[in-house]
């Protein structure tokens, strides 16, 4: 692999920047990492190494084929480079509230950073994960539902959405686009578009999402800024323009010196970045800075409202969920969600903002003597533990997962959840002499399953 050469000259003025490692890390192959579900991995069949910087990561020894693994579908674990999973270790060392945080995740698709953000919050918090570019809002609102939590919603929105929401977010995560010089070993396309006027274009693109999304940010609220590039124009520059702009505090982590993490500190603010160089660290490149902000917003924004009574869907769709503390909120004119108490204001004044994609949990729909149940429920974290299942061997969950008839056996009549090592795949409903496969069509499995 040839490396641009305008970017190795960059990145000879930076600290920690080793030529010869960096050069030899780039004709080796990438290591394969996942991130296991806290609430789920039991249900994984999968072992590695422990990724010392995160307590769930886990670095294999060789890619197995994700797609044919029932787990990987029930949410058991996330496929994620090593280096982004840094987030977990600068989250525990910056942020120092942790109940009822409300965490903006601004350029979240296809949902790493979110995934891995939802299992640190406690469920009072609310995470919104927000991506602008609508065909990508897509997979990540399909690897939200994967991994479960009601508390995190999806949004595709402009960052400039934001603004008008002044001093509402804790913690706001921008993994901004940028020219991705970091993923060269992963994708040979990053390496053959990448272009120094590009450098010069994303770290403009990146001080223009930080201008929009700034006054929503509370004072003494938390900015991680991430990039997977190498070009210190969007990572330390773009620290120095933060700081030079708006009235910041620099937030310093502790890290060990054998993860081989380089420290860096922006050349005029002295603002604090971490980067990963292939080579030193065990990952792909990667940037990430964490950045207090010292300022009261100029708008603040209000919370009241009337708590609304929906205790007929409460009765229909209650036994749906393990959890008691919910407000049942009317989605559109056919289905219902759940979300939070603590989150019935958020939803009422964001309503009128956002485009939503997902709020809470969505419950499904009433019918004339029956409840259908959103799929949602059956990869849910707060589904009652009570609903009827099957349990299925990793055969008949590849054939449901393909949406094929899986020869199923069972007595019961009616909606049930289908398990493969307890975790919920989706729904079948049993009837007379069938049952019907409720998985949604765009998430059927599409490659061909090889006998076993
Ligand atoms: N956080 C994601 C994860 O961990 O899976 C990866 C995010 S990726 C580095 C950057 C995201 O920013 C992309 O999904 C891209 O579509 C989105 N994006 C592109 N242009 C943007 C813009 N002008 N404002 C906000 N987000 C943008």
């Amino acid at each position: 692999m040839k490396l641009p050469e305008q970017l190795l000259q960059d990145l000879r003025s930076v600290k920690g920047f080793d030529e010869l490692s960096f050069q030899k890390a780039h004709q080796e192959p990438v290591t394969t990492s996942v991130r296991l579900h806290p609430l789920k991995k039991s249900g994984a069949d999968i072992a590695g190494d422990q990724i010392p910087w995160n307590s769930n990561g886990l670095y294999l020894a060789e890619r197995p084929v994700f797609t044919l693994d029932p787990a990987f579908h029930g949410g058991a674990y996330y496929v994620q480079e090593a280096s982004s999973m840094f987030l977990e270790h600068v989250w525990k060392s910056a942020v120092t509230d942790t109940e009822g945080l409300r965490v903006l995740d601004l350029c979240a698709a296809p949902g790493g950073k979110s995934t891995l953000i939802a299992s640190l919050l406690t469920p009072n918090s609310l995470l919104i994960s927000n991506e602008v570019i609508r065909s990508r809002a897509t997979i990540l609102e399909e690897n939200i539902v994967r991994w479960g939590y009601t508390n995190n919603w999806v949004t595709c929105n402009d960052p400039r959405d934001f603004t008008k929401l002044g001093g509402y977010f804790d913690v706001i995560v921008i993994d901004a686009p940028c020219s991705g010089s970091g993923l060269f070993r992963k994708d040979q396309n990053a390496l053959r578009d990448w272009t120094q006027a590009n450098v010069e274009l994303c770290s403009a693109r990146q001080q223009r999402i930080l201008t929009d999304i700034w006054p929503s940010l509370k004072e003494n609220g938390l900015i991680i800024y991430a990039t997977c590039s190498f070009s210190p124009q969007e990572d330390e520059a773009i620290l120095d323009w933060i700081a030079g702009t708006y009235s910041t505090e620099s937030v310093q982590v502790d890290i060990k010196e054998d993860w081989g993490i380089v420290a860096t500190q922006s050349p005029e603010h002295k603002m604090h970045g971490y980067r990963f160089f292939p080579g030193k660290a065990k990952g792909e490149g990667f940037f990430i800075s964490a950045i207090r902000k010292k300022e009261i917003p100029s708008t603040l924004f209000l919370h009241r409202f009337k708590p609304q009574n929906m205790s007929k869907i409460q009765q229909q769709a209650g036994h749906l969920l393990a959890i008691d503390s919910v407000q049942y909120i009317q989605h559109d004119k056919e289905s219902y969600n759940a979300i939070a108490a603590a989150h019935e204001g958020d939803w009422l004044l964001l309503q009128k903002l956002f485009y939503f994609r997902r709020v809470g949990l969505p419950l499904g729909s009433p019918s004339v003597k029956d409840w259908i149940p959103a799929h949602d429920v059956a990869l849910s974290t707060d589904a009652s533990p009570d609903l009827p299942a099957i349990d299925v061997t990793r055969e008949q969950a590849l054939k449901f997962l393909k949406r094929e008839d899986m020869n199923l056996e069972s007595d019961s009549r009616g909606w049930q959840i289908i398990k493969f090592n307890n975790l919920g795949l989706g729904w079948i409903k049993s009837l007379q002499n069938r049952a019907n496969n409720h998985l949604p069509k765009n998430w059927r499995i599409r490659m061909d399953i090889p006998e076993s």
